[in-house]
């Protein structure tokens, strides 16, 4: 791109109010070209998800392009209704007033995205943002080079840069956008980084959405289906490798099932992800990159080293950076492996003995993203909604909750804070204005001086209120 950073905030700004005065219609239309454009490049983006994650097509389709085209299909099915200022009630002391809340766009967006869905979760929050009526810049990983070169040519050949571009570049590129004062910044990515954006933020009193990682439990109750419960729990977890926001981190069960599941759940890695015992990567992903591919290995040992035992699992291959589906018991909840996110194909399998010490153990842990639990009791579950708390639940299965549009997305503390998708992305681009319509009848005139005039309405006031 010719321009620099600040010379496109620039234009931005400009261009941003006139935005403001876009319908439904022009939006939708935005919308439309931009599905259009990535049906176009489709297969360019299968490629480069095939070479950064080695994502099959059929996954790629599923969770990244078809997961954006739903989005848009949502925005524009239901964008007309979105931008309708909403009816409110009038107050006590606005009595015939007339209220309404309009959803205003906030203006010049940021959007820095992650690796592990390099696509989806770049252009999912772009759709919201132009639904809201936003301009933005967009900041894709660098460690997703071959899905950032299609974005980066997708949107900034189709755009004009006044009011959608992609920026190529690590750290330094989001630290030079990060100086601007953007009405609001969208971000996507660790609670390490979280932290570092909200700082940032706050220099101008940027609002945020931060959608964040941490560990998310899968609970297993003592009367659950443990087929079903090894059956979801394998696949979510295994899916790109283990590099999903939202996979079981690691599962929670009760003593005298642990041997079952273990049992249940090798059997579903291998039906899922091996061939005569061969690992099928056509249908399992690499690790992004050798920084993490360490990572996850030195994670691994240093679990066992705790005491921890491999059920399943164990290989790896330095040459395409593959570590096959590892399963593990007896892990010691102070081991690395059970103090930070794992992000990658190590399951942690530990036991509890009453499901309310599972419950205080998850509360004292800091609140996750996702939380599942399995069980086929209505009692156990709704306890356990209650006495915890989690960015968004499934409730025997996992990961799905995040494909209804109709439910709010995003995390809770160090989980994240703000919520995405369908209405809720459309809702975090924009500011609820508040606005009061004065009517002929003005009843908030009483409320004017001579006070002392006042003594009766005064007392009238004290009986009521
Ligand atoms: P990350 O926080 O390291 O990086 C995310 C983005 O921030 C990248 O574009 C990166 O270039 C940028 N960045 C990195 N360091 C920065 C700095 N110092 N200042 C400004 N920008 C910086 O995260 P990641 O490794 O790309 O992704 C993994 C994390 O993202 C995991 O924690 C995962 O749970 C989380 N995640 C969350 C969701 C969600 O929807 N809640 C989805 C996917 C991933």
């Amino acid at each position: 791109m010719q321009k620099s950073i600040n010379e496109i905030f620039e234009l931005q700004k400009v261009h941003s109010i006139l935005l403001r005065s876009t319908g439904a219609a022009e939006r939708k239309e935005k919308l439309r070209k931009l599905k259009m454009i990535i049906q176009e490049n489709e297969g360019l983006i299968f490629e480069a998800l095939q070479i950064d994650l080695r994502k099959s097509e059929f996954e790629a389709a599923l969770t990244e392009v078809y997961f954006v085209y739903a989005e848009i299909d949502f925005a524009i099915k239901n964008l007309s209704s979105w931008l309708n200022p909403r009816k409110v009630a009038a107050g006590l002391s606005s009595f015939f007033t007339k209220n309404r809340i309009f959803y205003e766009p906030k203006g010049v967006s940021l959007i820095i995205s992650p690796w592990n869905y390099p696509f989806q979760l770049l252009i999912a929050p772009l759709v919201s943002a132009i639904a809201a009526g936003n301009c933005a810049m967009l900041k894709p990983s660098e460690l997703s080079p071959a899905t950032t070169s299609v974005l980066l040519k997708l949107i900034n050949d189709s755009f004009d840069s006044k009011e959608i571009a992609c920026f190529e570049g690590g750290v330094e590129v989001s630290e030079a956008l990060l100086e601007l004062p953007f009405d609001h910044i969208f971000f996507t990515g660790s609670p390490k980084i979280g932290k570092v954006i909200m700082a940032a933020a706050a220099r101008h009193l940027s609002s945020v959405t931060l959608e964040l990682g941490g560990k998310s439990p899968a609970l297993i109750a003592e009367d659950a289906d443990l087929q079903k419960a090894a059956e979801k729990i394998v696949w979510g977890k295994f899916m790109n490798s283990g590099q999903t926001c939202i996979a079981p981190d690691y599962v929670f069960i009760h003593a005298s099932k642990e041997q079952e599941f273990l049992r249940l759940a090798s059997l579903k890695i291998a039906q899922l992800f091996y061939n005569n015992d061969v690992l099928d990567k056509s249908s399992y992903g690499k690790i992004i990159s050798t920084g993490h591919y360490q990572r996850l290995k030195a994670l691994r040992d240093k679990a066992v080293d705790d005491g921890a035992q491999i059920i399943k699992g164990g290989t790896d291959s330095d040459e395409d950076q593959t570590i096959e589906p590892v399963l593990l018991s007896k892990v010691s909840v102070s081991s690395a492996i059970m103090q930070e996110e794992i992000f990658g194909p190590l399951l942690p399998v530990i036991t509890y003995e009453s499901i309310s010490k599972a419950i205080d153990f998850i509360n004292q842990m800091p609140k996750p993203l996702a939380l599942y639990i399995f069980s086929g009791s209505d009692a156990i579950v709704r306890n356990t909604i209650k006495q915890t708390s989690a960015g968004g639940t499934c409730v025997n299965d996992v990961v799905i909750h995040i494909s209804n549009p109709n439910l709010p997305f995003g995390g809770i503390g160090n989980s994240g804070s703000g919520s995405c998708h369908g209405f809720f992305g459309f809702r975090a681009f924009s500011h609820e204005r508040a606005v009061m319509f004065q009517s002929k009848i003005d009843f908030s005139k009483i409320a004017y001086p001579p006070y002392p005039k006042k003594q009766s309405l005064l007392k009238w006031l004290k009986k009521i209120m």
